[in-house]
């Protein structure tokens, strides 16, 4: 039986990449028989957010990819959220101790710290020293008596060297000596991603981890786990990363990588999962627009190709024009009905202009800049996105600011911006209208709008950000 998963961590906005790894694990599920689970990763307690995993979830909902098992629909191996699972990983942590794989640190931050400047002042690798290895048993009593803070720690041979089998790569060996003594449960009782990973995918009995490239060096120390515990790895299959055009690991400041941005946009589905599928595997007759079923009917590991797949926007866009065109007059308006043109979103960006519209006929003179995609900056806009007294880096750095703010946010809304603008214009010192003026410019093109807060929370936060990221790269421009 084939039981494959994802494992998504609640930090951020659903990720392209979650996306694709989410597609191929799907996929295979389906053309085997198998099952497909939904694991939430949200250990990092500093960094998960609810709000992100529902955001997660409802956009790959939104693409089709559906999972047999997961927080939502439960199953028979749950719960299915990390943080539910404390003791499960505890109880494995006890294990490792007392089989003598893992070890006590109880080394303070500070010896740490310490640790870590004299290996970059040596030029050497950073890693932990082994230091709390060698604690004799009365030293350890001690400590525990004192009730020193301590992690737990992965026993790593000194030598020799750890090997899996990679499905696309063949053999992948890393010297035991490269290694790091891991952390494996953190001082506050927390599992790291190591450990509840591996004890999730045992435990949930997962046949083949999918996951992408990035995480290709976690999997000796997950080897050595397997081994610690005496249990069967996986088939492991590490796909190549989405990259942008400069072939670097996929990123916002490059490409929209949020799932929320291309629903925004109006990509269709079925076109953004053909475009994720293309990225790492081609069909047996080099067809290039295909289904999901389709590629179930075809999947091969043999097809997926190692080269780093460039996400190209206009590629993607091309594509979807393709699925758009095949649609009868009657079904794009659907499309456009379905978020676009979707009667709540009329009727806030009705609220917002019906003062300024004296004939129906007007309404679209005001609100185009609701319905577009990008916007473009004549002179006088451009004029208007320069305050007095400030330079044109020092708008563009405050803009890439902002964009790096709402990053933060898990939707914009008129008071959550607000306060957020507010604050922005605080810490750096400047007057609102310095700040609210260009903004305003940059995600409308215009600098007569309705209220600002109000526009920017019916815009959403996919195009004010695309926009700001927009007016950044015409104002760099212009520096030059
Ligand atoms: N939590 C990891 C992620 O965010 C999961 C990696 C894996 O699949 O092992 O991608």
């Amino acid at each position: 039986m084939v039981r494959v998963r994802i494992g998504p961590s609640p930090t951020g906005d659903p990720h392209v990449g979650t996306a694709y790894i989410a597609l191929f694990n799907m996929i295979y599920a389906r053309q085997h028989g198998g099952q497909f689970v939904l694991r939430i990763e949200d250990t990092d307690q500093t960094r998960s957010r609810p709000e992100w995993e529902g955001m997660i979830m409802s956009a790959l909902k939104w693409l089709g990819i559906q999972w047999d098992e997961g927080p939502d629909v439960g199953g028979p191996h749950g719960p299915y959220r990390q943080s539910e699972r404390g003791p499960i990983y505890r109880e494995h942590a006890e294990i490792l101790l007392s089989n003598g794989r893992a070890y006590r640190c109880f080394c303070t931050s500070d010896r740490l710290d310490q640790l870590r400047k004299q290996q970059r002042q040596r030029n050497v690798a950073s890693g932990y020293d082994g230091h709390c290895r060698h604690l004799t048993d009365e030293e350890i009593a001690q400590h525990i008596q004192a009730e020193t803070p301590f992690v737990l720690r992965l026993k790593v041979p000194n030598e020799g060297v750890t090997k899996f089998v990679d499905r696309l790569r063949g053999e992948v060996s890393f010297d035991n000596g490269q290694i790091d003594d891991q952390v494996l449960l953190k001082s506050d009782g927390m599992p790291t991603y190591h450990l509840a990973n591996v004890v999730d995918d045992h435990l949930m009995e997962i046949t083949h981890v999918m996951r992408a490239e990035e995480w290709i060096t976690s999997t000796p120390k997950h080897i050595l786990l397997y081994e610690a515990f005496g249990w069967e790895p996986p088939v492991w299959i590490h796909m190549p990363l989405l990259r942008n055009a400069d072939k670097s690991k996929i990123s916002k400041r490059k490409n929209p990588v949020s799932l929320n941005y291309y629903k925004d946009a109006g990509f269709l589905p079925p076109a953004i999962l053909n475009y994720l599928a293309m990225m790492g595997w081609t069909m047996p007759d080099g067809r290039e627009k295909f289904l999901v079923d389709d590629m179930v009917a075809n999947f091969s590991f043999d097809r997926i190709s190692l080269g780093g797949p460039v996400f190209d926007i206009a590629k993607l866009s091309w594509l979807n024009g393709l699925y758009l065109r095949e649609c009868t007059p009657e079904q794009m308006v659907e499309h456009l009905r379905g978020h676009l043109f979707s009667d709540a979103r009329l009727v806030e960006v009705a609220k917002l202009v019906q003062e300024r519209v004296d004939k129906l006929e007007d309404f679209m003179e005001h609100t185009a800049f609701f319905f577009n995609g990008d916007v473009r900056y004549d002179d006088d806009a451009l004029h208007a996105m320069q305050p007095k007294g400030r330079t044109v880096k020092e708008i563009r750095e405050v803009l890439e600011g902002l964009c790096e703010r709402i990053d933060m946010l898990a939707e914009v809304n008129r008071t959550n911006i607000e306060q957020e603008l507010r604050a922005y214009c605080e810490s750096l010192g400047w007057k609102t209208k310095e700040l609210f003026m260009p903004v305003r410019v940059a995600v409308t093109g215009s600098k007569a709008t309705p209220p600002l807060f109000e526009s920017m929370e019916v815009l959403g936060k996919e195009r004010c950000r695309r926009r700001l990221r927009g007016a950044v790269a015409v104002l760099r421009n212009l520096e030059s």
